[in-house]
């Protein structure tokens, strides 16, 4: 990782290098418009030949049904389903206290408006299964698409080497009371979903996380379909504010934990000291010598970096300007300077706050913003599945309150018919 001084920094450098999965030449674009067009024009056919070509497996049918999930998840051992159970409850829990009617307010006598939510009628929900299979994201999607109340939810994910979902995705998907799983993965998947196939329905919305072809697809169907996308959410990234209150093993394996994701995921960590980013850099080689996915999180890592600032508000201005995904406050002084973060997807307070506890179980939502796009983007919640319509009635005395403020209105706008749309309503119309 390479290490650079703050105040060494030109607002040019910072912009470069808080810049991330950026496609300058367009190539992922071009591929991915391809895949749309293809899935556009050929439906099932050329979801089964995607399969062959990029997930290396040759499908028989599209999708598995509820026996089949049923046989796939008898694999899961009883630890392994009440980890899922507990992660299931604390998901929920968080989730569901989002959904609070609100008030319905009288902007003048007799005239009422207020908001009332719908669930979105038809979602799509994209699993990741590339280099790591993600049950958690099944969780984090499926759980809050149910609290919604949506009516149909189509689940799509790459088929592993055997033509099926691995056994966990299987057992969420039998928590969550979904009876088929797509076998459909990357640009293809959110092709499928935001144009319909034979098999696939068309959705209103899609969501998930994905690697850039997914995020791709998916930015480009939110401008050429009727179908709406969550937010963009890449590869995933992480980034660590620590001083000298910081553990460096466990700064250490927070690095690694996001660096392991994948090998286009990004760890930055902003320190007070040189000191302690030598300290966290021993750290990572040690942890790195035992980790299963060591190859990953090494050339991860080596599109990382390390930034070093004189204090933690410098600290504050970096990872503002980056707008991380995951934010990492490895510092006892945590409650001092949360209220200077501007952008970041979810938080993580202390020493003692692992990113993974959020991940899979703590309760928030996983399903981030990366590339910057916190800067405006919140992560998935409940609200993410419904709509919010206003409402209002007016009584006779609401339409008398404000019918002469319309009228003068809708004169500034010359617009007639509007204003006739109140008078006609009014016992004495204004002149
Ligand atoms: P994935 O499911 O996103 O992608 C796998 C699919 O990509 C394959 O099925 C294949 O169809 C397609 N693909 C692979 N190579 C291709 C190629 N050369 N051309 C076209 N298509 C190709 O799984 P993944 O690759 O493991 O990526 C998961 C990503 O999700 C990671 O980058 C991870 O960081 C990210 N993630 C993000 C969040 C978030 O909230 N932002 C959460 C979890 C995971």
């Amino acid at each position: 990782m390479e290490i650079f001084n703050y105040s060494d920094l030109s607002k040019v450098d910072i912009q470069k290098l808080v810049q991330r999965n950026v496609d300058p030449a367009n190539e992922i674009r071009a591929l991915v418009e391809d895949v749309i067009e293809n899935v556009k024009q050929h439906g099932d056919s050329a979801l089964l030949d995607y399969a062959t070509k990029f997930d290396k497996v040759e499908l028989e049918k599209l999708f598995l049904n509820k026996e089949e999930l049923t046989k796939i998840a008898s694999a899961v051992l009883p630890e392994q389903q009440e980890a899922l159970q507990i992660a299931y409850a604390n998901i929920y829990k968080f989730h569901k206290a989002q959904l609070k009617p609100e008030d319905k307010v009288e902007t003048m006598p007799g005239v009422t408006c207020w908001r009332e939510l719908r669930a979105i009628e038809k979602v799509g929900l994209y699993i990741p299964g590339g280099t790591a299979v993600l049950p958690s994201t099944f969780l984090m999607l499926g759980i809050p698409a149910r609290i919604a109340g949506c009516d149909e939810i189509v689940v799509c994910s790459p088929p592993q080497k055997n033509g099926k979902v691995n056994a966990f995705i299987a057992y969420v998907a039998l928590m969550l009371n979904i009876d088929k799983v797509y076998l459909v993965g990357g640009s293809q998947a959110v092709a499928a979903m935001a144009y319909g196939t034979e098999t696939i329905t068309k959705v209103d919305k899609i969501f998930g996380p994905g690697n850039q072809f997914v995020t791709k697809a998916k930015t480009i169907i939110q401008s050429t379909t009727t179908t709406a996308i969550d937010m963009p959410a890449g590869p995933s990234e992480v980034l660590v504010i620590a001083d000298r209150t910081a553990k460096p093993a466990y700064v250490a394996a927070d690095l690694l934990a996001q660096a392991e994701h994948g090998i286009d995921s990004q760890s930055v960590l902003v320190c007070t000291s040189e000191s302690i980013a030598q300290a966290t850099l021993a750290e990572v080689d040690k942890q790195l010598a035992v980790l299963p996915r060591a190859e990953i999180a090494r050339q991860a890592l080596d599109n990382s970096y390390i930034i070093i600032t004189n204090n933690l508000d410098e600290a504050m201005d970096f990872s503002n300007h980056y707008a991380p995904e995951h934010l990492i406050l490895a510092t006892d002084s945590w409650q001092k300077i949360t209220g200077s973060i501007k952008n970041a997807g979810s938080v993580f307070l202390g020493n003692l706050t692992p990113e993974s506890a959020g991940d899979y179980a703590s309760g928030t939502n996983h399903t981030l913003p990366t590339s910057s796009y916190a800067r405006a983007y919140s992560g998935v919640s409940v609200d993410s599945f419904v709509k919010k319509i206003t409402f209002q009635h007016l009584t006779a005395e609401g339409i008398e309150n404000i019918g002469p403020s319309v009228e003068i209105l809708a004169d500034m706008e010359g617009l007639h018919a509007h204003r006739n749309a109140v008078s006609v309503r009014m016992a004495k119309p204004q002149n």
